[in-house]
């Protein structure tokens, strides 16, 4: 099990981080960022992060890794 990524206002953004993609609180299935403009929103705050802004708020090294590979791979 990933760690959970926090949105700035407390409330769990991302439930789950794997190699494909993130799965936001509440969601089935993953967000997998085929684009960098794709995004996950707060469900609390509104606030909107692509995959590089979900980076700044992971704090495990695995996560980033995992993340950072779906930066690479997302087209701009
Ligand atoms: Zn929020």
């Amino acid at each position: 099990m990933s760690e959970q990524i926090l949105c700035t206002c407390g409330t769990v953004l991302v439930e789950e981080v794997t190699p494909t993609g993130v799965r936001p609180l509440g969601a089935e299935q993953p967000i997998v960022f085929r684009r960098t403009t794709d995004y996950v929103v707060c469900s609390n705050c509104y606030e909107s992060y692509n995959v590089v802004s979900l980076i700044e708020r992971a704090t495990s090294q695995e996560t980033i890794d995992q993340l950072e590979a779906m930066a690479e791979s997302a087209e701009d």
